[in-house]
Order: C-alpha cells, then structure tokens, then sequence
C-alpha cells in the first residue's frame, strides 16, 4: 500500500529524499529491515528519489542487521557512483562517517578485504577505525594484519587508547613478537589501574613468553581489580609448568576472595593440580566444595582425570558411569587411565563403547589407545587394525612412533623399519629409536618443552626396548641430553608426594654424577614412610620419568619390610606400579 502511494506520485528531488528517508527510517525502527530495503530499491530502480548521505548512512545501518554481503555490495556500489554528482553540500564519498560505517559493515559481514580495502580508502582514521578492523582481523586469527597495521598507526593515537593496546598486544603474543609487546606495556602502563582488560592481555602476554616474574608482578600490583579470567590464566599456567601447589595455593587464595565467584574452570584446573600433585588430602576437601558448588561434564572430566592418578580407579570408573552425558575427553581420560593401569582388555571395551556412542576418536584417542595396547603383545592385531585403518596423511610423528613401541614389543623388527621411514627427523622419539636400535646418535637440537604425552612414549619406547632385550634400564643418551637442560632435568628426575599438612615436597637427588634415574624416588618413599606413620592414606609417589630397575626393586623390597604395612603406588610416566608384600603389580600382567 505505502510503495504503491510512493510510486504514483512525483515528487521534486529534495522534498522526495527527506519523506524517502523518514520511510525508510520508520521501517528500520519498527524491525522491518526487509522492507526497508524494498523501498530503498524500488526508489533507485523507479529514480524517484536521491538517496543523500542520512540516506546511506540508515541503509548501512540496516545492513548490518541484515548481514548480506550481495546489498552491502550493491550499496558499496552506489555509494561510490555518487563520486561523479558533484554535491557539494553532500559529499558522499568522501563521508567519514559513511566510510567508518561502510568498513563495520564488511566486517560483520566477514568479509575483511573488503573492509580493508574501504580502511584504505579512507582520508582520515581515528581509533575507533583501526579497533574496529584490529578486532576482525584478531577474531578471524589474522593477527599479522593487525600486527602490521599497528606499525602504521602515529604513535600519538596508538597509546592513547587501552582497547587498541589490547588488540596489538593480542597480536604480538600471537606472533612472538616479544619487544613490540613490552613496549606497548612501557608505553600504556598507565591504563592498568582502570582497565581490566588490557591488564588481563598484558598478563597473557608474560605468560605466554614465560615471563612468570613479570606477571605476577601485574597480577599483585592490581589485585583489587583481578577477575576470574587472571587467576585462570594464571592456574593454567603454573598447571602447564608442573607446579601444581601454585596452583592449588591460588584456589585457596580465591576462595577466600568474596568479590570473586569461582566458575567451573577453575574447579578442573584446581582438580588437573591435584591429579597431578598427588595430594591425597586435599583432594578430599575439594571434592566436598565441588559437591556444593554443582558438577558439569568438564568437572566430572577432571574428577575422573583426578581419581585415577591417585590410585582410585574404581572412583574414576563409578564416575564415569555416572554421568548423563560424555564426550571425546571423557573418553580420552578414562582410556588414558587404563593405559596408566595396563588395563587393556577394558581400553579395547571402552574405544568400541565410544564408536557405538557415536563418538569419533581424535589424535588424542589413538595415541592412547596404542600406547595402552602396545603393551600387551598378544594384543598386536588389534594395535595394527587401529593402526592402519587410519587414513596415512593423518598419522602423525607421535602416532607413529606409537606404533613403533608396539612393533618393538611384538619384536616386529621388518615393520619398525619401514615406519622410521616416515618418522620426520626434528622428533625426539626419532632419535631415541635410532641411537637404541642403530646405536648412532647425532646431537640434536630436541625442542625446549617435551609435552608429557612425548615423555611418556619415550619412556614407553625404552620400557618395551629394555623388555624386549632382557636388559636392566639405564640411563640412554637421550636421558643424558635431556638431562642438560636443567628445566627439563628437574621436570624429568624431580619425585614427589603431599604431607599430611596439604604441601607438596619434592626431591632432587644430591648426585653430582648422573647415575640411572638419579634415585629420587628412593628419597620420596623414605620421607613419605616417616610422614605417613600418622596418616590412614595409601603412600602415593609420583614422577614425570621412567622408575629404573634398581629403584623397582627398592621399593618391592620396602613393601615387604614391617616398616610398612601399607600398599605403596609409584606412578612414573608410563604406569602406575603397586606394591605390596614385596611384589609389583607390573611383574604379574
Ligand atoms: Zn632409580
Ligand atoms: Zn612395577
């Protein structure tokens, strides 16, 4: 009814444009963002009006309801044409606000060379241009865009505002541009007392380089302003540098914190600590505050997770089976668990479980699964079926070299050779399976973090090697290289258990001479004896390297001894070993 009206009138150019524009506006308040842009059309097809700057700027507007990319092109389009009217009351063109606009829409559009391409355009930019394009190219991962376009911005603009820091800073912890981020903090310290999202990037960014000092140093300075998002990142991390009792000191620290609501991410960082610290006593406490604070899928994950690396595998299992609902990383954990447990029979169950449930294993998965089969020999048909019914292009160098360990044990020599064929050469599983089956080793530039899930099938490789030659565990020359770096040295010899008091201890050895494992294990268990006299909990020793057969059999022996009647679990890199009255689980599979 109301185009039909428009239509059979004529009306002069101005008087027309000024009731086009309130129509169409009228439409655009009411939600009719369709019908808007009917109007708008016909009046351009028909000519009946003049569209003028309040007329585009209303239509780009709608646009970015719409989010069509074909209007806002044809509008783009238009807008540009207008260049040759000549109006120079209304200059179009050249509108910086038409221009700012035009570019937001592209980018709610996705389509950032378009709006790159307007950007450029542009006569002048102000901050809101260069946040608004910034934070496109960081939300679609484009950070070199932003990191270039942050070199071209007049330095008087680029400090003055904390959410153009922020997506240059988010940039330059993308790329590893270390310098270029620590002179945005130089330079924009001044925004961390009231802004607490540049804060929280600026706290990414130390600790992501590693800089703990730094961090904490931002993280204290401001402690009135901190929110859940900087002590997760913080527990994240110190989760990530095997130190779980900052971790779990950090829980605490925020529990005590009233302004603070805990969310569930912190439950399964707190619960990843504690997995990982052994700590047997506080687990308990946690469990309790987890009760109250309501569980989801990732919690009961992580309480899954938890239970199994304290010895409790029935726990995991009855929680597991509790659970409405799991996922992949359910799975994943409780087959991981099997692994640790040399379950087999059950991580062959719980995979066929998992594809009946409709779930598709992932990296993650079949590592696992072939680490956890690889140990039983009798199980190598169905190592090899999982195997090779992966398509080639997506075995990986962990995959494989998974499969290695597997051959080993089988003592498939012919296939573990035609495998290390494809095993890339920078992989530390490489070298270890060459200088133990070749007996040459070259000195390698292996890389600074080795994640566990690389340790562990190392020391998987060597386990089933030594296994398969009848031959004590040593110290291999991988051991010694890894040793030289004394981050790694630490993660790899340190052992430790929680006292009775909720701390951690941890110990080194006092050898000057690398011997073997460097026997810390033996320090822990006589040190957990002593502790444990008062304590109705298992002994529980933990360490993120293979136990050597001299250790093995120290620990039997002490199992035997009356100083204890407890059992006593080691869980190294590649299983858990439970003694008891002088026998180690691990010698009757
Ligand atoms: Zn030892
Ligand atoms: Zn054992």
């Amino acid at each position: 009814m109301l185009i039909n009206f428009f239509l059979k009138r004529t009306y002069r150019i101005n008087v027309n444009t000024i009731q086009w524009n309130k129509t169409i506006r009228n439409h655009q308040l009411n939600g009719n963002y369709q019908q808007a842009l009917k109007l708008f059309q016909i009046g351009i097809e028909k000519k009946t009006f003049q569209p003028n700057s309040v007329t585009y700027l209303t239509m780009l507007d709608i646009c970015k309801e719409l989010k069509s990319l074909s209007t806002i092109r044809t509008i783009h389009h238009l807008i540009d044409s207008s260049k040759n009217l000549n109006n120079n009351d209304d200059d179009i063109y050249n509108n910086p606000r038409i221009r700012s606009l035009l570019m937001d829409v592209y980018i709610k559009c996705q389509d950032l060379d378009s709006a790159y391409r307007v950007f450029q355009s542009m006569n002048e930019r102000n901050i809101i241009d260069y946040c608004g394009l910034m934070t496109g190219f960081n939300n679609q991962g484009q950070y070199e865009k932003t990191y270039e376009l942050s070199k071209k911005i007049p330095s008087s603009m680029k400090y003055s505002s904390p959410l153009l820091c922020t997506l240059i800073l988010q940039a330059c912890t993308e790329l590893k541009q270390y310098d270029d981020g620590y002179k945005i903090h130089e330079n924009g310290k001044h925004f961390l007392s009231n802004n607490k999202m540049f804060m929280n990037e600026l706290l990414n960014f130390y600790l992501k380089f590693n800089q703990e000092k730094q961090a904490l140093d931002i993280f204290e300075k401001n402690s009135n302003q901190l929110t859940i998002i900087d002590y997760s990142l913080l527990m994240k991390y110190y989760n990530h540098q095997y130190q779980p009792q900052k971790t779990i000191d950090l829980y605490y620290r925020l529990k005590k914190n009233s302004h603070i609501q805990i969310d569930h991410i912190i439950y399964v960082l707190v619960l990843q600590a504690i997995a990982n610290g052994c700590c047997l006593h506080t687990s308990e406490q946690i469990h309790d505050h987890i009760k109250k604070f309501g569980t989801n899928i990732d919690i009961d994950n992580a309480l899954i997770n938890m239970y199994g690396k304290l010895g409790n595998l029935d726990q995991a299992e009855k929680i597991f089976h509790s659970m409405s609902k799991h996922n992949i990383i359910s799975y994943n954990i409780l087959l991981n668990l099997y692994g640790l447990y040399r379950q087999s029979d059950r991580a062959l169950n719980c995979y066929n479980q998992m594809y009946q449930q409709g779930h598709r294993p992932d990296d993650k998965t079949y590592v696992i699964l072939l680490h956890t089969l690889s140990q039983t020999p009798n199980k190598i048909n169905d190592v090899k079926r999982i195997f090779f019914n992966i398509e080639e292009n997506k075995r990986g160098p962990i995959l494989t070299s998974a499969m290695i360990a597997a051959l080993i044990r089988a003592q498939l020599f012919d296939e573990v050779n035609e495998l290390l064929k494809k095993l890339p050469k920078e992989n530390i599983l490489f070298y270890a399976i060459k200088a133990n089956i070749n007996g040459t080793i070259d000195k390698f530039n292996y890389p600074i973090v080795i994640t566990n899930e690389q340790l562990a099938l190392y020391d998987l490789l060597m386990n089933n090697m030594y296994t398969y030659g009848g031959l004590n565990d040593r110290l291999t020359t991988i051991d010694e290289i890894l040793y030289e770096n004394d981050k790694l040295k630490n993660m790899l010899s340190y052992s430790w258990f929680e006292k009775s008091n909720g701390k951690i201890e941890y110990f080194k050895s006092n050898n000057l001479q690398l011997e073997n494992c460097e026997h810390t294990e033996k320090l822990a268990l006589e040190n957990a004896l002593e502790e444990q006299k008062i304590s109705s909990l298992p002994i529980l020793i933990a360490k993120n390297h293979r136990i050597c057969n001299e250790c093995h059999e120290y620990f039997k022996k002490i199992s035997l001894s009356f100083v204890s009647k407890k059992n006593i679990y080691l869980r190294d890199s590649t299983r858990f070993h439970l003694f008891s009255s002088g026998i180690c689980c691990c010698e009757l599979a």
